[in-house]
């Protein structure tokens, strides 16, 4: 499927039978600077000296990492950044702090009308089932995104999972679906690819936010764009 706009998707699933639309959520649906800036507003209660640089930074403009938003900033007390992982990791992967997440702009409601369409929603994440899944379903009732018997919800079964090969076992569950993949969200070139890759027939679309270091060249045939609330 060669499509160009996301909005031309709806227009498939109405069309095919038993169609099915894979959404990632980290930085895809939901974004995390909420989530991020929490952890450094907490950080600044232990580590004082941080104080006036978090005040430089913005929850609406938070990078991969919050060492690097600090860095960023001005902050260079090194001893202080290299436990700022530990102090990061182990809020970030909760229940609790996953409810400061909130939405990309009209991604609620384009998923949403392609659920309506008729679509079956497969959300997709390497979030820890254990230690995330309630928060991530309470996020997502929070912000009105579908969750119903035509919704999965596929998280990793053990934090310590790999992302990416977790991603390959998620490949061979939504084939043994036996849906037609009509399109699929990523924000991470890489993931993106590999999608492609495996779904040749379903359109792959990469929306612009925030990647990992070092992104991957992204497939010609995947199609980046910067907003749900684009037409
Ligand atoms: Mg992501």
């Amino acid at each position: 499927m060669t499509l160009k706009k996301i909005a031309q998707v709806l227009d498939i699933v109405r069309t095919v039978e038993r169609p099915l639309c894979v959404f990632d959520i980290d930085s895809t649906l939901m974004n995390t600077g909420q989530r991020n800036y929490r952890i450094l507003q907490e950080a600044v209660l232990t580590y004082p000296d941080m104080g006036p640089f978090v005040a430089k930074l913005c929850h609406c403009d938070m990078g991969y990492t919050i060492m690097d938003d600090l860095r960023r900033a001005g902050y260079a007390n090194e001893e202080v950044l290299a436990k700022m992982n530990d102090f990061w990791k182990v809020r970030f992967f909760t229940d609790e702090y996953v409810l400061y997440d909130e939405p990309y702009p009209g991604a609620a409601d384009y998923v949403y009308d392609l659920h309506a369409a008729g679509a079956t929603i497969y959300y997709l994440s390497g979030r820890d089932e254990p230690g995330m899944g309630k928060g991530t379903r309470a996020s997502f009732a929070k912000h009105n995104f579908p969750m119903d018997d035509r919704t999965i919800m596929h998280l990793k079964p053990r934090f310590e999972m790999d992302d990416f090969l977790f991603k390959l076992d998620a490949f061979a569950d939504i084939k043994n679906l036996g849906r037609e993949v009509v399109a699929i969200f990523e924000n991470e070139p890489g993931n993106a690819n590999a999608f492609k890759e495996h779904f040749p027939k379903a359109a792959v679309f990469l929306i612009r936010t925030i990647t990992s270091k070092t992104p991957a060249p992204l497939r010609r045939d995947v199609v980046a764009f910067d907003s749900f609330k684009e037409q």
